[in-house]
C-alpha cells in the first residue's frame, strides 16, 4: 500500500507542563526544517504524538530516511487511518499486512482501545481482526512471543490507526529546547562527538575552530567545515567561527617556557572562545576532552586551564574510552572526516613533553610579562563566521568537483 502518514512518538515522556509544549514546538520546527524541500509534507502536533502527512508517497519515503536523525523522536511508524468501526479496521488491516511479505511469517495483533465507548473489549477486537487477517493470508502463523509482524491497532475517538512497523528514532531532546553553547571543534575525532552528544540533549550549538595559517592548511579548515556540516544534519543549523590564532601562538612560544606553552595555549583558546560565547549569547562551552587522554586532560591540567573563566564547560566525553568515542563517531558519520590527515594548530606549536601537572602560580608568573589581551581581542574581531547554509552549499559545490 502507499503510505501517506507517519505517526511520530516523542522521547522523554516524563516532561511536564511548559517544558512539554516547548519540546513539542521545537521538535515540530526541527522536523519542518529537516523536510524543507519536501513540499507536500504537513505536520500536526498533539500533546503526546505528532502526525506527518504527505500527499506524495515519494516525500513520505524521504521522510522515513530523514526522521531517524532528528533528536526528540523515540520511534515512528507509517500509519494507515480509518474510521473506528470493526469492519473498516478489518479492511485496513488486510491492506497494511498485504504490504509486507506474509508467507511463513509469524504474526499477532495488538490493540489499544483508548476510546472506551468502542463497543467491544480489547481481546475481542484482537480476535476479530486477527481472524479476519488470517482468513485472507493463510500463510501467516499466529505467535504471541516475538512474532515477525505485529499489527498495532490504536482505537481513538477520532479514528483507528494501524501500523505494522515501528522504526527507532534518535532519542534525546529536540535541538534548541535546552539552551545553547559554543563547541570547541578541532579536526580530531573527539570534539564532533562531544557536539553531537550535547545536541542530543537538546542544545543548539555554534562551533569555534582555531586555525594557524600558514602552519595549518586550507585542507585542515575544509575538514572542520565538513565536520560542521555533518553536525547540521542532526536537525539544526550550526554556525562555524574560525579564529586566526597564529599571532597569539607565536607570542606564546616567545613568552612561555616550552613545557608550559601547551597550558597557556589552552588558556588563551578558552579566553577567545569565552568572548565569542558572550557575543553570541550562548550559555556554555563544550569540549571533547576525555580524562587522561593527553597531557592537557589531567584533572590538574584542566583546573589550571579552566581558571580563566567561570563559564560552565561541558565535557560530555570526560568518562568515555577512546573506543567508545570512535564507535559513536563512526555511527554519526564524522569518523571518516576526522581521520583525514591534517595539521592541528596545537600540535604544531606544542613541545613533545608538556607538563601533566602544571602549577598555576608558574603559569601566572610567565604570562605576567606580556599583555595577551590585545591579541585575544583582535583574534575575536578578525574571525570568519560561516553560516550553516554556506557550509551546505559549499559542500555540494565541492562534491560536484570530485
Ligand atoms: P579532538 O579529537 O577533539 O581533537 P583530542 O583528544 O585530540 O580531541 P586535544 O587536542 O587535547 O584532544 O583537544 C582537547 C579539546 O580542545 C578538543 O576536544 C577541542 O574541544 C579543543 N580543541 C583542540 N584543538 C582545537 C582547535 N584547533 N580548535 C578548536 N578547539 C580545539
Ligand atoms: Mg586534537
Amino acid at each position: 500500500m502507499e503510505w501517506h502518514e507517519i505517526l511520530i512518538r516523542y522521547g522523554e515522556i516524563s516532561l511536564k507542563g511548559r517544558n512539554r509544549s516547548l519540546f513539542v514546538r521545537k521538535l515540530k520546527n526541527n522536523i519542518k526544517s529537516a523536510m524543507l524541500d519536501l513540499k507536500s509534507i504537513q505536520l500536526h502536533a498533539e500533546r503526546d504524538r505528532m502526525f506527518l502527512v504527505a500527499e506524495s508517497s515519494d516525500d513520505l519515503q524521504q521522510a522515513i530516511f530523514r526522521l531517524p536523525h532528528v533528536f526528540g523522536i523515540q520511534s515512528f511508524s507509517p500509519v494507515a487511518q480509518c474510521s473506528a468501526d470493526l469492519e473498516s479496521i478489518q479492511q485496513k488491516a488486510v491492506e497494511v499486512i498485504g504490504s509486507a511479505e506474509t508467507e511463513g511469517k509469524t504474526f499477532k495483533v495488538e490493540v489499544k482501545r483508548q476510546d472506551k465507548d468502542f463497543p467491544m473489549v480489547t481481546s475481542e477486537i484482537q480476535r476479530e481482526v486477527g481472524g479476519y487477517v488470517l482468513s485472507k493470508f493463510p500463510g501467516l502463523v499466529v505467535q504471541m512471543k516475538k512474532p515477525d509482524i505485529v499489527l498495532l491497532v490504536d482505537i481513538r475517538k477520532e479514528g483507528a490507526f494501524l501500523t505494522s512497523e515501528v522504526i527507532k528514532g534518535a532519542g534525546g531532546m529536540p535541538v534548541g529546547s535546552n539552551g545553547n553553547s559554543l563547541l570547541m571543534l578541532s579536526g580530531g575525532i573527539d570534539s564532533p562527538v562531544a557536539g553531537y552528544q550535547m545536541m542530543k540533549r537538546g542544545m543548539s550549538i555554534d562551533a569555534i575552530h582555531f586555525a594557524s595559517p600558514p602552519y595549518t592548511s586550507e585542507l585542515a579548515q575544509r575538514k572542520v567545515m565538513d565536520l560542521t556540516e555533518r553536525l547540521c544534519s542532526f536537525g539544526a543549523s550550526v554556525r562555524l567561527h574560525v579564529i586566526p590564532f597564529t599571532e597569539l601562538q607565536q607570542a606564546i612560544v616567545k613568552q612561555i617556557p616550552a613545557n608550559l606553552s601547551m597550558t597557556t595555549t589552552r588558556r588563551m583558546m578558552l579566553k577567545v572562545a569565552d568572548l565569542v560565547r558572550e557575543e553570541i549569547k550562548a550559555n556554555g562551552l563544550i569540549t571533547g576532552e576525555s580524562l587522561g587522554q593527553v597531557a592537557s586532560q589531567t584533572l590538574e591540567s584542566m583546573t589550571v586551564i579552566n581558571e580563566v573563566t567561570s563559564t560552565p564547560i561541558l565535557r560530555p566525553l570526560i568518562a568515555m574510552d577512546k573506543l567508545e568515542i570512535i564507535a559513536i563517531a563512526q555511527q554519526i558519520g564524522t569518523y571518516d572526516i576526522s581521520i583525514r590527515p591534517y595539521e592541528d594548530c596545537c600540535t604544531i606549536f606544542t613541545p613533545s613533553s608538556p607538563k601533566t601537572k602544571p602549577k598555576l602560580e608558574k603559569v601566572h608568573y610567565y604570562e605576567s610579562f606580556f599583555d595577551f589581551n590585545p591579541l585575544i581581542e583582535e583574534a575575536v574581531r578578525n574571525r570568519t563566521v560561516i553560516e550553516a547554509s554556506e557550509l551546505i552549499e559549499d559542500v555540494e559545490a565541492f562534491d560536484s568537483l570530485l
